[in-house]
């Protein structure tokens, strides 16, 4: 068998064409502040990918860059002043701050209404017990992914590799929340083969290469690769062996192309929903 290959850039596409479409509907501009602390180049480049998405989307956007040095209490302030702007539906501050800086109490000063990160503890608690709210941008987009398959989640078994609170958790939740059967393993589970050949669907979120090999796949699993690793030569690439999983799978995503273009999205999707809540 060899994989249909889900195409993240033309559903992402698909997505952001939508949100521009409901930001036009609403007649006035979603609004989504972005902050970034430090110099990290990889973050840069995220959140420059994350303003021009707004930017093409006809959203309002601002973008607030702070050197290292910034104070908690100064960043504290910064997120105050925007809870309080009613030109801004959304704030996102882009991850990892600078060491001294605590991210917990970053984020949970973030109002609960315009965290369209999801990742505070109102958002968590809301997916949680599965009230309506704002979900985190990388699972969220790693399910529109799955839809895109046309293959019905309730009674299927998934296997989501990578617990982190940001995509483990709650890629967990919603695909339990789908009706899937939901195993979770992570770096303390002593045969991941074992859990994800039974799986009709697999999530790997890792950060390491080769984390899932063919070995490893119940033939014509959905298999979708959220890791971001860089190899020798430089090149991009995932935690599932692309090219010999995608003799094995049903489907599967590629590292580029497949859930990074769809984490703007889902972004894009949340402040459009954070605006529409706010503007009701
Ligand atoms: P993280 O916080 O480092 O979490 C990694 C998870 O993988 C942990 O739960 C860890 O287990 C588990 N793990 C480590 N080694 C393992 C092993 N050998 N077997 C099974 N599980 C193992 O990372 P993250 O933030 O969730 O991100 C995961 C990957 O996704 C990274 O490559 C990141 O760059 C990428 N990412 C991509 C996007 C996107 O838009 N495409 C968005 C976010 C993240 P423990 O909990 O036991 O340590």
């Amino acid at each position: 068998m060899t994989a249909q290959i889900i195409d993240g850039a033309a559903l992402a596409k698909a997505f952001r064409a939508e949100a521009a479409r409901g930001a036009a509907a609403l007649g006035r501009r979603p609004g989504l502040a972005v902050i970034l602390v430090g110099d990290d180049p990889a973050s840069a480049v995220y959140v420059r990918n994350k303003v021009k998405a707004c930017e093409e989307a006809g959203f309002h956007s601002l973008l607030e860059r702070y050197d290292a040095q910034m104070t908690q209490s100064a960043l504290l302030a910064r997120i105050a002043a925007l809870n309080a702007d009613t030109t801004i539906h959304g704030i996102l501050v882009q991850m990892p701050l600078p060491k001294h800086l605590d991210p917990h109490a970053v984020i949970e000063a973030i109002a609960p209404a315009k965290d369209v990160d999801g990742f505070s503890t109102t958002s968590a608690g809301e997916l949680m017990t599965g009230l309506p709210g704002l979900r985190p941008a990388t699972p969220l987009g790693c399910m529109k992914l799955i839809e895109s398959t046309g293959v019905a989640l309730r009674g299927k078994h998934a296997v989501v590799i990578g617990r982190s609170n940001t995509v483990g958790k709650p890629m967990a939740l919603l695909l339990l929340q789908a009706n899937a059967t939901v195993t979770v393993c992570h770096s303390a589970t002593p045969d991941l083969a074992l859990h994800t050949r039974q799986a009709d669907i697999v999530v790997a979120a890792v950060g390491r290469i080769d984390t899932l090999t063919a070995a490893m796949v119940k033939p014509g699993a959905i298999v979708i690769d959220v890791g971001i690793n860089r190899k020798a030569d430089g090149k991009l690439c995932g935690d599932v062996e692309f090219d010999s999983v995608r003799d094995v799978a049903g489907f599967i995503t590629p590292v580029p192309g497949g859930v990074g273009p769809m984490t703007i999205a889902m972004l894009l999707m949340n402040t459009l929903q954070a605006a529409q809540a706010a503007l009701k």
